[in-house]
């Protein structure tokens, strides 16, 4: 066991900055601090930047500068989006459907719809976190006027139909958002082809730093304002734009698309090296999510009979700094309800493992991490009486 360098291995949850994003924002802290509002030189200059930022997110993701607004994070993207479009159909209908798997950040914004009247249908996903887009076909009512499903999953990185269910979406004239935030940068992403209606970004986890977002709204698609204030965003997002942020995050996304099948290849192989050597090497554990159609990056195991928070507790102690679930999540005790979703018992919901590559991880890192977790868990499972009672008889 190593306990030389720490090992990040949780890169759904955040990323660093990249250097190239850090020098690309550093003008916008120092020399270009203008109020992008303001008409002076300074200002037009930090108004400039933000326009080059806009155009550079749009040319990542196939839609036109005007089509993106930028926010605080993907959790007010999320929220904007929805509630959004909630306020301005509701004269249309107050039904809209979304998936049991997505993130808090959507199914949370939709339980506060709820208590104001509007009723939400949640569909179910398969045991590999799949949706159907025929469940989606079969759900949609006249008085349906949103459908949201994320375009991949945090948890178990599943990568959902969103084409598909944007064929749906369009033909019985309903909007659709998808919750980008783990695709952006990982997943080519074109929106107009696509043709989803509303998108939702975050920069912290593309390299870009936290506390920076963004929505894709379609040339023509009207949702009402979440953020009352000034004239920014074109009137529809008011508040001083974070500049550097906001410039950082185009630079991170620019580079992540430009590095985008090389990164992939090389995440994917440290992704299937994991999940082969934890599930041959260590008994009694499963995958969760879809085999292949998963983020580069993502692997989550169940490792029954023991609890994720204990692995997760002795790993950190060895250095390795991993997940047991979504990062919000994390510190409750329920188990996850994406886990859940796939149908998985409580006791395996509980025992759960998410790892996720980034551009630091070799394959060095996969090795190391399989040595000491096949002594981690052995010495968990010692102490386990499910494992003694279960397994040993004993
Ligand atoms: N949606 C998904 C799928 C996420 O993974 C996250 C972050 O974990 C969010 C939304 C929220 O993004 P932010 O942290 O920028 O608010």
């Amino acid at each position: 066991m190593h306990q030389n360098r720490r090992i990040y291995l949780d890169h759904a949850a955040t990323t660093p900055v990249r250097p190239e994003v850090l020098s690309a924002m550093m003008p916008a802290f120092t020399t270009i601090f203008g109020n992008p509002s303001s008409l002076y030189q300074s200002g037009l200059q930090a108004h400039q930047l933000v326009e080059n930022a806009r155009a550079k997110i749009a040319g990542c993701i196939g839609a036109d500068s005007t089509e993106i607004y930028f926010t605080s994070c993907g959790t007010e993207s999320d929220n904007w989006a929805i509630k959004g479009a909630a306020q301005a159909c509701q004269s249309k209908g107050r039904h809209m459907i979304t998936s049991a798997i997505e993130h808090h950040a959507v199914l949370h914004a939709f339980d506060a719809l709820t208590k104001q009247g509007f009723e939400i249908t949640k569909l179910p996903v398969d045991a590999d976190g799949l949706l159907d887009p025929e469940e989606v076909r079969s759900a949609i009512r006249d008085d349906t006027v949103l459908v949201s499903v994320m375009m991949a999953n945090n948890e178990i990185g599943v990568i959902e139909p969103i084409e598909e269910i944007a064929a749906i979406c369009r033909s019985n004239q309903v909007l659709l958002h998808t919750d980008a935030v783990q695709a952006g940068g990982a997943l080519p992403i074109d929106a107009h082809r696509m043709g989803v209606d509303m998108m939702s970004f975050s920069g912290h986890k593309l390299y870009a730093p936290k506390g920076v977002g963004a929505l894709y709204i379609r040339k023509g698609v009207r949702i009402a304002n979440f953020f009352d204030g000034g004239a920014q965003e074109r009137n529809r997002r008011g508040g001083t734009e974070n500049v550097p942020a906001i410039v950082g995050f185009a630079r991170a996304f620019e580079l992540a698309v430009q590095e985008m099948e090389e990164s992939s290849r090389q995440l994917t192989g440290l992704r299937d090296a994991l999940i082969n050597n934890i599930l041959t090497r260590i008994p009694h554990t499963r995958l969760n999510g879809h085999p292949t159609r998963r983020l580069p990056n993502n692997v989550n195991v169940s490792i029954e009979f023991i609890e994720g928070e204990s692995i997760l507790l002795m790993l950190d102690q060895l250095g390795y700094e991993c997940s047991s679930g979504s990062a919000c999540t994390s510190g409750s005790l329920d188990p996850s309800h994406v886990l859940l979703a796939l149908g998985l018992p409580h006791e395996i919901a509980h025992s759960s493992l998410r790892v996720t590559f980034g551009r630091s991880n070799t394959m060095d890192d996969v090795k190391r991490l399989v040595d000491d977790l096949e002594v981690v868990v052995r010495r968990l499972r010692e102490m386990s009486p499910l494992y003694n009672k279960n397994i040993l008889g004993v």
